[in-house]
């Protein structure tokens, strides 16, 4: 017998229909002989309806009551769930954040879990009941409602499957695993039977958003299984999971693509130690993450070249701070682009082989691609090209490492 966690995201509760099709779903777990526990999100929609009621009373609602307010979103969803569940004659109990102590910090909104009691589930579920528990809730030590921030229910069902020590957790959504590449950039992406937990933080941040990437960081801290699958069609989903040694992994297992930075270069500073701190530290201060860094030494070995980039509404923010500092430095030149993407290859084959890189290059220079920036670590290498060449560079990166459907005769 085993014990599964199913996470319910807000489109597969979207409706009372769908409600019910999801207890469906839980009573054919339960008829496999597993024990189920079930973490839902609010109903699709029902979290950004409760948010425009905030804003239409304030500008800056309270963080606390902000957090009363969204958490009723999934109180709603538990109950019905649970009606749900007891009109097909099987038990079943649900509960907030708070009674089934998701104890988190105090930070209002985007609040971190400490721990969960267990006692409790694990008495319903050795009575014979199903728990169902509100997702992206929690409380925090003097009794406050808190949420985790949004898309938080994922980490609510992680975090409840390592606690209660799961066989895995599976989150059901409206698509039916990870693909190879955003299936609308190219039709032939291939959905993933497995992926590790490092490949899928790659995905995950550079933006395939199938989920809450801080869900994937506690699933491979406390090694739970987890699997993406459709909760509107019958499938085996994608298994995110550790690294199997004894198996082939895969060189690449998907193409990310990111349309979210900006890029920014000065020219010309002098090149004194120091200067890299003098040109970012006050892009650090105004709190703009920068992603990727390249610094060049320029010809005439005095001055040097420097180029980064950062989240796209951070941009003029950044440009205006670096033009100051530019004025400070004596710098020649101050330029900036928000035009550009970023194509990443993930894979944690690309460890153990050489010649992917040039491979990539090759394919990209072969259709004309020019690449501005480069950046790699051990399992991803990352280009920066025009903004134009989004959908041929995914295209052209998927065809290059045949990442494709294997054709059916
Ligand atoms: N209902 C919350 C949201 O829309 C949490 C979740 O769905 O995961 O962000
Ligand atoms: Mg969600």
């Amino acid at each position: 017998m085993a014990l599964i966690v199913q996470k319910y995201g807000g489109t597969s509760v979207g409706s009372t229909e769908r409600i019910e099709h999801v207890a469906d779903k839980v009573m054919d777990s339960r008829a496999k002989g597993n024990d189920v526990v079930v973490v839902v999100s609010a109903m699709s929609g029902e979290t950004n309806r409760l948010l425009a009621l905030a804003e239409d009373i304030s500008d800056h609602p309270t963080p606390r009551e902000l957090d009363v307010l969204l958490s009723t979103g999934e109180q709603v969803t538990i109950a019905l769930l649970s009606m749900a569940l007891e009109k097909r004659g099987c038990a079943a109990r649900s509960y907030t954040g708070s009674q089934v102590h998701i104890r988190t910090d105090s930070t209002h909104n985007k609040a971190r879990i400490r721990e969960i009691e267990d006692k409790r589930i694990h008495a319903d579920l050795a009575a014979g009941r199903v728990v169902v528990v509100a997702g992206f809730q929690g409380v925090d030590d003097n009794g406050n409602i808190t949420t985790l921030g949004r898309g938080g229910s994922d980490t609510t069902a992680v975090a409840l499957a390592a606690a209660l020590k799961a066989d895995e957790c599976q989150i059901y959504t409206d698509v039916d695993g990870v693909y190879t590449t955003d299936p609308r950039l190219v039709p032939e992406a291939r959905r993933l039977d497995r992926i590790t937990y490092e490949e899928m933080q790659e995905m995950a941040s550079l933006g395939s958003k199938v989920l809450q990437i801080r869900s994937v960081s506690f699933a491979s801290r406390y090694n739970v299984p987890l699997r993406v699958l459709s909760s509107f069609e019958e499938g085996e989903g994608t298994l995110i999971t550790c690294e199997d040694k004894e198996m082939e992994q895969a060189l690449i297992s998907g193409i990310a693509s990111n349309r979210d930075e900006a890029k920014l270069t000065i020219l010309g500073v002098p090149d004194t130690p120091g200067v890299a701190y003098q040109l970012l530290g006050p892009i650090a201060d105004a709190n703009i993450e920068v992603d990727m860094i390249i610094q060049n030494v320029a010809p005439d070995g005095a001055t040097t070249d420097f180029t980064f980039t950062v989240h796209r509404n951070d941009y003029s923010r950044a440009l205006e701070i670096l033009s100051r500092t530019a004025d400070e430095l004596g710098a020649r030149e101050v330029s900036g682009d928000d035009k550009i993407v970023k194509l990443s290859l993930v894979g944690v084959g690309m460890r153990s082989h050489a010649g992917i890189a040039s491979t990539m290059f090759a394919a990209l220079a072969k259709e004309g691609v020019n690449i501005r920036m480069i950046s790699t670590s051990e399992i991803k290498i990352s280009v920066v090209v025009d903004e134009k060449y989004l959908e041929l560079g995914v295209r052209i990166l998927h065809e290059a490492f045949d990442l494709a459907q294997p054709e059916k005769i």
